[in-house]
């Protein structure tokens, strides 16, 4: 501490660069303070620090186990992003002076670089605007944010209560939480189930903007006393709601009635959630992922015959690539590639379907002869049938889907009900509907990935790097991850961007399955911080699922493919 009292005294008033004698360890009491990256000016990103605990004071049982410690970092990022809203003024002279930060969090938890903690230790990674007049160093602000917001922010984020503000019992329900789901998500295929909807949960959002959860007037879930399972959790206990089981299931029901909403808890289901989300006992199976159309995306070598046939010019389809693709082709790609990067369900929405891609009615099939489309509405159930793969289907308006639907849930006022037999009882009043090609559905193609024309150079640098949420900068080109639904923080994409340029980098031709199960156990193994950063700083990254992994290789427009290992 004095000798950072005294080294801000000496470069009070000087050029911004006299900053970076700040560089290396700073002893504070409880703490060590680490400036691993000092910025070159005040509007530039802010510099980069760690604050490491002298122990780790909590209890061993809040992270003994992966799961565990993955909550308990979770849950104190979230302390330190409180005790900074609280503490830290910011603000303090030019550009991003006197302002501190922490990675943002969403409303999931997930593995993160921002907070460490081991039996000896608690370390948060966090970035601070250096203070400045114009462009001279400001010792005074300075040394109020680093002598005095700071410690405050440790003593009320990663301290606990007496000594600090971190109470032991949150962090224990925080944790518990967190456990309970997804000890959830692991009972699902013993059940028979790829999701679960506790009763009691709130589904419904603040706004379309928001993740947050609806305050008034939200109705808790309800299971329909048919779909009703018990489980058992190591923390709640029993605990009742709707299981969803295997194969396919229709959720129907009037318009604004809560389809779709049940459908994107069930998508976000694949992670778990805060305690007061209303969805910690949500689950889905943890590689579900969300279709939809996405016209315009670019597609390479994706075999998707198994849906649409050959198309205008002879072009096949097995190997099937564009810049352009339309909405029922970036759907049927969105399908082949889930397939091929691991999935056990489907979740598709009306809402966001290409129609054609989802049905075609008898008067259009008199008129059009020569469509090459198999519509979904013929493959969901050999997609159960020969690839295990089961789909959660929202409909509203295409009543055919009643006639390939094992169950069907009805939406009304919010509340579920099954409608299974009156479905039946429907369907038996009219004619049924003739597939219109029966055809058996084969697992896609594999492919090989050659990264060789994706370049990274950017003037004289190598780029790879996440850009927000939904962007990713390779060299000078962007990749468009806008339509990822389950994609949630950007950390994740950071994360995505950084193993992408790695194996950019390493020119290497892979195999889809391999490339994503070495990069992701590799990080599994070594952690996020071996992605990469600055001086220990690993930067703010979030850990990506497969899919996303997947998802975003597969729309980088320079992506060339040959054939995988078949
Ligand atoms: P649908 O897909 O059936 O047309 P949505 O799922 O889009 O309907 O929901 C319509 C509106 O109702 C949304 O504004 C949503 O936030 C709200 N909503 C959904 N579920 C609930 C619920 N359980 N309680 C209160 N409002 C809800
Ligand atoms: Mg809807």
């Amino acid at each position: 501490m004095q000798r950072l009292r005294s080294t801000l005294d000496r470069i009070d008033r000087k050029g911004y660069g006299a900053y970076r004698d700040l560089s290396g360890a700073h002893d504070f009491d409880s703490f060590t303070l680490f400036v691993d990256r000092v910025q070159r000016d005040p509007f530039a990103p802010p510099s980069l620090i760690r604050i490491r605990t002298r122990d780790n004071p909590f209890d061993r049982d809040l992270f003994g186990t992966s799961v565990r410690r993955v909550a308990f970092e979770d849950f104190l990022t979230r302390r330190v992003e409180t005790a900074i809203r609280r503490v830290v003024r910011g603000n303090r002279g030019s550009g991003g002076s006197g302002r501190v930060e922490i990675q943002r969090t969403s409303q999931v938890v997930l593995p993160r670089t921002s907070v460490v903690a081991t039996p000896d230790r608690v370390e948060a990674r966090m970035a601070v605007g250096l203070p400045a007049r114009g462009r001279s160093v400001d010792a005074r602000a300075a040394e109020t944010v680093l002598l005095e917001e700071l410690p405050e922010v440790v003593r009320r984020g990663l301290l606990p209560a007496p000594r600090g503000g971190v109470d032991r019992e949150e962090a224990r329900l925080h944790v518990e939480a967190v456990e309970d789901a997804n000890h959830l998500r692991g009972l699902l295929p013993g059940l028979g189930l790829v999701a679960f909807v506790a009763d009691g949960a709130v589904l419904p959002r603040e706004s379309g903007a928001s993740d947050r959860p609806l305050g008034d007037g939200a109705v808790p879930f309800e299971s329909p006393e048919e779909y009703r399972v018990e489980v058992d959790l190591p923390n709640r206990g029993a605990v009742s709601g709707m299981g969803v089981p295997e194969g396919i299931t229709l959720v129907a029901g009037g318009g604004f009635h809560g389809k779709s909403t049940l459908l994107s808890a069930l998508s976000w289901g694949v992670y778990d959630h805060l305690p007061g989300d209303g969805r910690e006992l949500v689950v889905a199976r943890a590689d579900a992922v969300k279709i939809r159309a996405e016209d315009g995306r670019s597609v390479s070598g994706v075999d998707i015959s198994a849906m649409i046939g050959d198309l205008p010019g002879g072009r096949s389809t097995q190997a099937f690539s564009t810049s352009n693709a339309s909405g029922s082709t970036s759907q049927a790609a969105n399908i082949a590639e889930a397939v091929e990067a691991g999935t056990s369900l489907l979740l598709v929405d009306e809402d966001t379907s290409a129609t054609n891609f989802m049905i075609r009615d008898e008067r259009m099939r008199e008129l059009v002869r020569s469509e090459p489309i198999s519509p979904f509405i013929d493959l969901v159930r050999p997609l159960h049938r020969t690839l295990g793969i089961s789909t959660v289907v929202v409909v509203g308006g295409v009543g055919d889907y009643l006639d390939v639907a094992d169950r069907v849930i009805l939406l009304e006022d919010y509340r579920p009900s099954e409608a299974t037999p009156r479905a039946r009882e429907v369907t038996d009043r009219f004619p049924p509907r003739t597939p219109l090609t029966p055809r058996e559905v084969s697992a896609p193609r594999r492919r090989a990935l050659d990264p060789s024309h994706i370049s990274l150079q950017r003037g004289k640098r190598q780029a790879a790097r996440g850009k927000g949420l939904h962007t990713i900068e390779l060299g000078r080109d962007r990749v468009d991850l806008s339509y990822l639904e389950q994609l949630a923080e950007a950390g994740q994409t950071e994360a995505v961007a950084r193993i992408v340029g790695e194996w950019v980098a390493s020119g290497k031709v892979r195999d889809v399955g391999e490339l994503l199960t070495q990069a992701l156990s590799s990080v599994g193994e070594q952690g996020l911080d071996s992605l990469g950063g600055f001086g220990g700083h690993p930067g703010q990254m979030s850990l990506p699922r497969a899919q996303e992994l997947a998802a975003a290789i597969n729309r980088i427009r320079t992506l060339r493919v040959g054939p995988g290992k078949q």
